[in-house]
């Protein structure tokens, strides 16, 4: 199963392809998450990343393209993967469809999840992750048994640099000019669904397992 989650900052695309790629058995691939390990790990990818990703702008399409031709072929991606985050420019949804092409694959799935702007920007601002694992928290929402630790690995949480009022809205601004015409572009092309992620986290996950259960038999793709 090949998925490309798709929606603003803050929708929940982590939150569920997190949960989705251990149900399905396939990656989750999170090109903002490959940008903040390299950014921990102060590689030249991460100083770069890391100079557009503080003002919510894009890191540079080549670059992007680099690293995530890399990550798919590593061989755990050929039982399929799960885009978070990426494509995020109609140049990149070219750039990946010659590479899947190239391949002899293609994308089964653009799952599309919906919230309104002003959910986002409390949404974000309560957002707390995981530095060693990932695992994404809301301090309201879906708080960590233990305040301030990890459920999964116990370590220290903390608020993303960009999750600052300012830079939302400038991320907001880039989404709408860059990413939402990617709708447009997969239209016709891959199938899409849609799902209301105003709703309960379990409960978005239910409607798109459910939208899956679909592929069940089909054994080439689940
Ligand atoms: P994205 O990857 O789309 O930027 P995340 O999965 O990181 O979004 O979620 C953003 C924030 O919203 C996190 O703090 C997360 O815990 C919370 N969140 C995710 N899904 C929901 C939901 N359905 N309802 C309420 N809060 C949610
Ligand atoms: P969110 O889901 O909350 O928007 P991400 O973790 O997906 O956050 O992305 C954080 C930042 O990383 C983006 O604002 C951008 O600077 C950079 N980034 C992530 N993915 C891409 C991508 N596909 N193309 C360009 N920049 C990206
Ligand atoms: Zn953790």
């Amino acid at each position: 199963m090949r998925i490309v989650m798709l929606g603003p900052p803050g929708a929940g695309k982590g939150t569920q392809a997190k949960m989705l790629a251990e149900k399905l058995n396939v990656p989750h691939i999170s090109t903002g998450d490959i940008f903040r390990e390299a950014i921990r790990k102060k590689t030249d990818l991460g100083l770069l990343a890391k100079s557009f990703m503080d003002r919510g702008e894009l890191v540079p399409d080549d670059v992007t393209m680099g690293i995530v031709k890399e990550r798919i072929s590593e061989p755990d991606c050929q039982k399929g993967f799960i885009f978070d985050g990426f494509p995020r420019t109609t140049a990149q949804a070219e750039n990946l469809d010659g590479m899947l092409r190239n391949l002899g694959i293609s994308l089964d799935l653009i799952v599309d999840i919906q919230v309104r702007d002003e959910e986002i920007v409390s949404r974000l601002e309560n957002r707390r992750s995981c530095p060693a694992c990932g695992m994404v928290y809301h301090l309201i929402n879906n708080p960590p048994v233990e305040s301030g630790l990890c459920d999964s690995c116990g370590e220290l949480l903390v608020g993303r640099v960009d999750d600052t009022r300012q830079v939302i809205l400038n991320r907001l601004k880039v989404y709408e000019e860059k990413t939402e015409p990617l709708k447009a572009y997969y239209s016709g092309k891959v199938e899409t669904a849609q799902f209301d992620g105003a709703q309960e986290i379990g409960k978005v996950l239910e409607q798109i397992m459910e939208y899956l259960g679909r592929y069940q038999g089909k054994s080439e793709v689940l």
